[in-house]
């Protein structure tokens, strides 16, 4: 008896917690939905009309006009172009939502009605076509989505919301230009950060995540070895440069294969080997540019001192005149997605959605200057959107092929259900951090 009331009383609770759960997120679709035709509106807009890196001055001032409307305080021109609007509403912790503003040089391939086919001159002067070929405009016209739903329904959230739209994520600038401008100390510290980015590694309706790193380290380090020119018919008169860089690509290989733990995550790729300008000259130097890829400190601090012992080893072994000139040009830090948020926030998108439209992704060696915000001390969730037509997705896979990958010229988001997904998704998760109580 006792038992069978037992199982009445678990039915009957899990009845009710499926009711409310499904009409929450009946409230929430059905708000989705009528903002999206405005989402997508200003998505077409972003599409027809992107701008490169550093130059996203129209895209900014279309972002702060509409946050200006929507009551946010609007401050533009952080960190170079970038954008920050402020909701506050009442006590509470305050949350960061990110988008990014900026397109990239390719010429757009796709066929869509609305393809861009603007070029402009880049910072070198050269004329180059410009796209939306990361999604970025999906980014953005959901975050400005999202801040309708925010700002028209305050009486379901208390605290400071915090929108920032930040340029140059594509040349990784943008993020620490807005830090080093003042983002964490003349606007509220956020106890927390949120972000997405979309791809077609997901179809689109499903979400991803990773707990702890996401991204990787990345560090560009150019390289110049220096020789001694002559003829190509007396090497013996010459130190030859080219030799040793042939050696140098050789031996950079072994430091991931012999030097690093199996399974710990490196890469070094030499991306470019440069020198030398006729068959029967022996050139003076030659030029190596390498990206180097990790996770955790140790890993690349192994990485980085490796390559400058094996370089200048290489240039001695060969007599050199002087050692190698080893620069890091250009270092962004690991995205460490924080494994408390992330586990909370993970069964949120769960609820959402449905188990069965998150899935776990695995960590990417690629990189993505939001990390800047973590290293200022910003603990943060940064999860995966489904871009990907569905049925493209299926077919793909079906036949072992796989789908224009983020900066292809044929990058086409099936605009629908990834700008809804992503306005559902975000809004569900402000909605959590901002419900009242700790955020970590
Ligand atoms: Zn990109
Ligand atoms: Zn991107």
């Amino acid at each position: 008896m006792k038992s069978i009331f037992l199982a009445i009383l678990i039915a009957s609770t899990s009845i009710a917690y499926a009711q409310t759960s499904s009409s929450n997120n009946a409230s929430l679709t059905s708000e989705v939905n009528a903002v999206y035709p405005q989402a997508q509106a200003l998505y077409v807009d972003l599409h027809e009309h992107p701008e490169l890196s550093l130059h996203e001055v129209n895209t900014a001032a279309k972002l702060a006009g509409r946050m200006r409307d929507l009551g946010y305080e609007v401050t533009e021109k952080v960190g170079g172009t970038g954008v920050v609007a402020i909701l506050r509403n009442g006590a509470g912790p305050t949350v960061m939502l990110r988008t990014e503003l900026d397109a990239l040089p390719v010429e757009e391939k796709t066929g869509l009605p609305y393809a861009s086919t603007v070029h402009t001159k880049d910072d070198a002067g050269h004329d180059v076509p410009v796209m939306h070929a990361c999604g970025h405009d999906i980014h953005m016209a959901a975050w400005v989505g999202t801040a309708t739903i925010m700002a028209q329904n305050k009486k379901n959230w208390h605290g400071t919301l915090m929108l920032i739209a930040q340029p140059a994520e594509e040349r990784s600038m943008g993020a620490k230009a807005m830090v080093a401008d003042g983002l964490f100390t003349r606007f509220p510290k956020p106890d927390v950060g949120v972000a997405l980015h979309g791809g077609n590694l997901l179809p689109a309706g499903k979400v991803g995540f990773t707990p702890e790193y996401s991204y990787s380290n990345s560090d560009t380090v150019n390289i110049t070895i220096y020789g001694k020119g002559g003829h190509g018919a007396h090497p013996e008169t010459t130190i030859d440069p080219i030799v040793i860089a042939a050696r140098v690509v050789l031996a950079l290989q072994t430091i991931v294969s012999r030097e690093i733990k199996p399974g710990d995550a490196a890469v070094i790729t030499v991306g470019y080997i440069q020198g030398g300008t006729k068959q029967n000259i022996i050139p003076d130097e030659v030029h190596l540019g390498l990206t180097v890829r990790s996770f955790t400190d140790d890993v690349r601090q192994h990485l980085l001192s490796a390559i400058t012992r094996t370089v200048n080893a290489e240039a001695q072994a060969a007599g050199a005149p002087k050692p190698p000139l080893i620069e890091q040009v250009e270092s962004l830090d690991a995205l460490y997605n924080d494994p408390k948020l992330n586990e909370r926030l993970r069964a949120v998108l769960i609820q959402t959605f449905g188990a069965q439209n998150v899935e776990q992704l695995p960590p990417n060696m690629a990189s993505e200057d939001y990390s800047a915000f973590v290293k200022a001390g910003v603990p943060s969730f940064y999860f995966a959107l489904g871009v990907a037509d569905p049925a493209k997705f299926a077919e793909a896979k079906a036949s072992g092929n796989s789908l224009p990958s983020n900066h292809s010229p044929f990058f086409a988001p099936d605009v629908e259900p990834s700008l809804k997904t992503a306005i559902e998704a975000e809004v569900a998760v402000l909605h959590n951090l901002l419900a009242g109580g700790a955020v970590r």
